[in-house]
């Protein structure tokens, strides 16, 4: 064979591959690390996009958690959650019996639920009434996907939760209890949409507290975010985004001065964050409104560190326990070396009244209170670790928690791309927000949608199906309606729609009395993970060109996209709960 032959050949053999190579060179950049963008990201490169993730912080795994033993729910209630847990081969270890119900610290007295049915049976019978009737508002709704079928419905958008909680006439520390289960799992009852809670209470009917806290993730939900990013090629830390500019070619994304380029964009950072973030052209009124507007649930974190566990051996290892004074929700979480650790989780107006206090402050402000029911609290603490996810302005808040009149304003709105851009995250899921199942759903998702648009599909706005008559829904659900409308004709009026209350802090927790005790230095939450060595930037940056981060870009293609509703039919609704 000649060489000339020879040469004829490779460069035949050389042509077709780098053809072939540049068909498949789509690309993609995720902005944001939290569960969402991972899973975004992960997916996409499976897919053979070739994708950099953008995150603004020095570590990747954003909300998902600080603590070691969160209970996670089983494939039935968590299914996409369970299935990166058996790809990635990750541990697992079974929730004991005694964790899968709540339990309560009543005026510092612990009580398990069997426990509360005996010795304090009127504030468990109100308990139980309460949850008869949460039963029957979940099931006011008949498909969570489409909360404002009925006009009745969206009349439920404009009742906070307070106002029906009122109308119930609970006992006072049974309110207490209830207020606190509903503004740790959402927020403060007064800021929460009723029909929010109708709704997320449809999506978890009939699911049973073992199911929902099965096992836990053996080093906690951050072994989830770590196994991703040992997936991902190409990831940067350290890199808030400041702007995204989408032409007919594609997207520029801005760090600062250093710009990358890619075909599209996965934008999975929470709404607040959103909001500082330049968007090129701008979004329309709507997604501004929702930017700005959308509830997020307060919620934060203290872990306190004690050399030996202070309270009682029984309420060791519980799953969540609702305290009625200062303490919010608070588990016992398992601690190295003989030490005992608890997790305050404050939230709603009892973590926004902290909200002027440092980081000190705000953990002396805790240790006083335990220490009102824990006498040895102060000479056993050690030191603690604090999340403030309300006052993070990447955060912005712990998790979507629709407030009045905004499940009517802004439903499913983020479930579509705008262009070249789809939207991930808990606050973007229709069933589970606020949840890691939510988030990772959301990836999925969103990661599909680029494949979708990349195949010259466009979406449509979500359907919503059309108001059926008022009269009909409450005909077939008279009483309910009656009730909750505080009266007993079915044909009665719904309650006149009211404004969100205003914020005005909850009465005092107990008086802080004592001096505050000393506390050391915090320490950082383990990061999940520094930047990794192998990085490999998506697409030349824009502006100050970095040469080792610009592959060419192939040209994008012009499609006339086909029509495609926009949301997925979800599937059946499984269950969960933040069981933090
Ligand atoms: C206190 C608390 C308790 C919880 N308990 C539970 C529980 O028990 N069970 C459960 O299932 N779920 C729970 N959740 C919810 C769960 O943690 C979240 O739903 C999930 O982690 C959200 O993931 P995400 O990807 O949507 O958002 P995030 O994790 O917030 O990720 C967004 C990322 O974007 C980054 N970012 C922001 N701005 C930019 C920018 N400009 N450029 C680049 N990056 C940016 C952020 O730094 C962050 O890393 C809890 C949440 C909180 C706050």
């Amino acid at each position: 064979m000649s060489v000339g032959w020879l040469r004829a050949c490779a460069l035949v053999m050389l042509g077709l591959f780098s053809v072939s190579a540049l068909a498949k060179d789509k690309t993609a950049i995720v902005i944001g690390g939290g569960l969402s963008g991972l899973t975004a990201a992960y997916e996409l490169q499976n897919k053979g996009w070739q994708v950099t993730l953008l995150e603004a912080k020095p570590s990747l795994g954003g909300r998902s958690g600080m603590a070691t033993s969160e209970w996670i729910g089983n494939d039935k209630t968590q299914p996409v959650l369970n299935k990166y847990v058996s790809t990635f081969k990750l541990s697992t270890a079974p929730a004991p019996e005694f964790v899968r119900t709540p339990s309560y610290l009543i005026d510092g007295e612990y009580f398990s639920a069997a426990d509360l049915a005996t010795k304090q049976p009127a504030t468990a019978d109100a308990l139980k009434r309460f949850e008869k009737t949460q039963d029957d508002l979940a099931r006011s709704i008949d498909d969570p996907q489409n909360p404002l079928a009925t006009s009745t419905l969206q009349t439920l958008d404009q009742i906070n939760v307070s106002n029906w909680l009122d109308k119930q006439n609970l006992p006072a520390t049974a309110r207490q209890l209830i207020n606190q289960q509903i503004r740790t799992r959402y927020d403060e009852p007064s800021r929460l949409s009723l029909l929010y809670y109708a709704q997320q209470s449809r999506v978890y009917r009939g699911t049973s507290d073992r199911d929902l806290r099965a096992s836990r993730l053996v080093g906690g939900s951050t072994v989830l975010a770590q196994a991703f990013v040992k997936q991902l090629k190409t990831i940067k830390t350290n890199s808030p985004v400041s702007s995204i500019t989408q032409d007919k070619d594609g997207v520029t994304v801005k760090v600062g001065s250093v710009g990358y380029q890619a075909d599209y964009v996965v934008l999975a950072v929470p709404l607040r964050a959103l909001n500082k973030i330049q968007m090129i052209p701008s979004l329309d009124a709507q997604h501004m409104g929702a930017i700005k507007g959308t509830n997020y649930g307060w919620r934060d974190q203290i872990m306190l560190k004690f050399k030996t566990p202070v309270w009682e051996p029984k309420a060791r290892m519980s799953g969540e326990i609702f305290s009625n004074t200062g303490l919010g929700m608070l588990w016992i979480e398992p601690a190295l070396k003989g030490g005992a650790n608890v997790v305050i989780n404050l939230s709603g107006d009892n973590a926004r009244v902290m909200q002027a206090f440092g980081d000190k402050q705000m953990v002396d402000q805790v240790l006083i209170r335990l220490h009102a029911f824990y006498p040895q609290a102060r000479g056993s603490f050690t030191g603690y670790e604090i999340r403030r996810y309300s006052t993070d302005p990447s955060m912005g808040g712990a998790y979507l928690a629709f407030g009045p009149g905004q499940i009517s304003k802004y439903w499913r709105l983020w479930e579509r791309p705008i262009q070249r851009v789809a939207f991930a995250g808990e606050h973007t899921d229709t069933l589970y927000p606020g949840t890691l199942e939510g988030a990772l759903r959301t990836g999925q998702r969103a990661a599909s949608q680029v494949e979708d648009l990349a195949a010259g599909k466009s979406f449509e706005p979500a359907k919503v199906v059309p108001a059926a008559a008022a009269g009909a829904v409450a005909a077939k659900k008279g009483n309910f309606f009656s009730n909750l409308f505080g009266g007993s004709d079915d044909d009665k009026k719904a309650e006149p729609v009211k404004a969100p209350a205003p914020y005005t802090p909850p009465a005092p927790d107990p008086a802080p009395v004592v001096a505050p005790a000393p506390v050391e230095a915090p320490k950082p939450a383990t990061p999940v993970k520094a930047e990794p060595a192998k990085k490999a930037p998506a697409k030349k940056p824009a502006a100050k060109t970095d040469t080792k981060k610009a592959p060419a870009k192939a040209p994008v293609k012009k499609t006339e996209p086909a029509k495609k509703p926009a949301a997925k039919p979800a599937a059946t609704p499984a269950t969960e709960t933040k069981a933090q």
